[in-house]
């Protein structure tokens, strides 16, 4: 049920996984909304948003985004939050080391415990703060390498390399025929 419909009109539930504060809800609302809104509060209650996108081969995806309220910090709530998900975009802050650890740890989990073949993102948000860069451009390149995972750094603030990452997932999804 995760990632379905026929070969050109694809459906694929996607989950945000990271730290709180690392810009999950703000990458979102600039993917669905264009937006960023400097003084938006924390999440309340988990919520859903649903963007298409058409790839150049003229597919469709259509994601079904579920950003949470954090309710992922509960260690035993976070299987009912990504079951079902054909993408986890885990996120981090550039500025903040310990969030590319808790990245890490996300990671470990999904292999673990993630759908079969779901299609992972690892995120280094605020790539707009590079004054206050504290993990490497390269550190991310590392470690999506070796997870077989995909790496890009974005801006919610900016929009930079927003739309790419979403369009990114898109072209990894597997294709029903
Ligand atoms: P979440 O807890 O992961 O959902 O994080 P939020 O999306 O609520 O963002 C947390 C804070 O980081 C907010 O104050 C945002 O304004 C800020 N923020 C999010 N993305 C960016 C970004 O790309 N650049 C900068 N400079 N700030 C950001
Ligand atoms: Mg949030």
């Amino acid at each position: 049920d995760s990632a379905s419909a026929d070969s050109k009109n694809l459906r694929a539930k996607l989950v945000l996984l990271g730290d709180s504060g690392v810009g999950k809800s703000c990458i979102v609302l600039r993917f669905v909304r264009g937006q960023f809104d400097p003084t938006s509060k924390v999440t309340v209650g988990a919520s859903f948003l649903s963007q298409t996108i058409a790839l150049q081969d003229s597919t469709t995806v259509k994601f079904e985004i579920w950003d949470t309220a954090g309710q992922e910090r509960y260690a035993a709530l976070a299987p009912l939050y990504y079951r079902g998900a054909a993408v986890a975009v885990v996120v981090y802050d550039i500025t903040v080391p310990e969030s590319f650890n808790k990245a890490q740890y996300w990671v470990k989990e999904l292999q673990k415990h993630g759908s079969p073949g779901i299609v992972m993102a690892l995120v280094g948000n605020k790539a707009d703060l590079h004054e206050s860069r504290k993990v490497s451009v390269q550190d991310g390149v590392d470690y999506a390498e070796k997870n077989g995972m995909f790496f890009i750094e974005t801006s919610a603030k900016t929009a930079d390399n927003i739309n790419q990452l979403f369009e990114e997932i898109a072209k990894r999804l597997p294709r029903t025929s």
